[in-house]
């Protein structure tokens, strides 16, 4: 029997058994508890977060700005983020020997940057704070009798007198958390890239530049560097729109029409004035005949381009 199980061993399962150790000193300290994990590996969404150098944190630490950087759950977070924000996080690393370093967006990686550093600390933390990982066990139903709970995986059966769902996207174990009684939100895709089929963008593959994107008659906009792919379009600014127009975009059916500012923020104005600026201080640049001159009356045709998204 024990006395807690952790279901999914990713982040948050890792962290939680961690803080309910400490946070329910010192009677916590003898509580017999264990994660259980499906996979052969634990933590393996750590491993490829941030390119594989895992994005632990953001330097921002009012917990209402912080908020601001999320799509959904403002509400919700900000309450947490007043319980424990970046600057704790800052601190919970160092004390378990990981460095982090700040970087010029103002996202944090550790020093080495390698998510490699965090997974040992995740597994040193736990091991030091003597919270069992049993990989290889996917659970496959949960009951509630009067006294505990019973977890049956695909290889033996637990009890346990409190049980902590950190499952992650499966949708197995929401149909069992709604049949307990919890109301779930039907998940929609978010962060992804757009797939447009338009002969404008067919042999631009690779060019990438700061722009600001729109989605047309609705009030979704996002800037951030884009990229064209072979498929349509990509990089943070396509990202940032596809993760705060999660639920519109869904509801239509992902058809609409993309509105891309090439030159990001500037008025037509202001870019033609640099473009002059430009012509006056490079005035007698030679420029190789492979190269594109765009003239401040061209300008205009850049401006917008309407594209249809499939
Ligand atoms: C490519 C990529 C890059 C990312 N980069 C970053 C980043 O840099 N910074 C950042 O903060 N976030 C990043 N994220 C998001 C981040 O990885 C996730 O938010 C985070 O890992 C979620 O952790 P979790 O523990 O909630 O879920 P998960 O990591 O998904 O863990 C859930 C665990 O539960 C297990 N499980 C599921 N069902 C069962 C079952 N029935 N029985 C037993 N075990 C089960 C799964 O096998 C899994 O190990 C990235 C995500 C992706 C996909």
């Amino acid at each position: 029997m024990y006395d807690v199980l952790i279901v999914g061993g990713g982040a948050t399962g890792f962290f939680y058994g961690y803080q309910h150790r400490r946070k329910n000193s010192p009677e916590a300290s003898g509580l017999k508890i264990a994660i259980l994990e499906r996979g052969k590996e634990v933590l393996t969404k750590v491993r490829v977060s941030g390119g594989g150098r895992c994005n632990v944190t953001h330097a921002c630490f009012v917990p209402n700005d912080l908020v601001k950087f999320y799509p959904r759950g403002e509400k919700e977070l900000r309450a947490l983020f007043h319980q424990f924000c970046s600057g704790d996080t800052i601190e919970w690393f160092e004390k378990h020997g990981v460095e982090l370093k700040i970087e010029e967006d103002g996202r944090m990686f550790p020093v080495s940057d390698s998510s490699q550093t965090i997974i040992d600390c995740f597994l040193n933390t736990t091991k030091k704070h003597k919270i069992d990982i049993l990989t290889g066990q996917s659970v496959q139903s949960i009951f509630r009798s009067e006294d505990s709970w019973k977890v049956e995986t695909n290889q033996q059966t637990f009890r346990c007198e409190n049980l902590v769902m950190t499952t992650g996207s499966n949708p197995k174990i929401w149909e069992m958390l709604e049949k307990l009684g919890h109301t779930i939100i039907p998940p929609v895709p978010s962060l992804f890239t757009f797939n447009i089929k338009d002969k404008r963008i067919k042999d631009l593959m690779g060019v990438s530049a700061f722009a600001s994107v729109k989605v047309k008659d609705s009030k979704l906009s996002a800037s951030g560097p884009l990229l064209i792919t072979h498929w349509g379009m990509s990089g943070p600014g396509i990202l940032r729109l596809s993760a705060w127009g999660a639920r519109e975009l869904f509801d239509k059916n992902y058809q609409f029409i993309l509105e891309v500012n090439w030159l990001n923020d500037a008025t037509l104005e202001e870019t033609e004035n640099q473009l002059k600026e430009l012509k006056l201080e490079h005035a007698k640049k030679v420029v190789g005949k492979n190269h594109l001159l765009i003239s401040p009356t061209d300008c205009g045709k850049v401006w917008f381009w309407l594209l249809k998204f499939h």
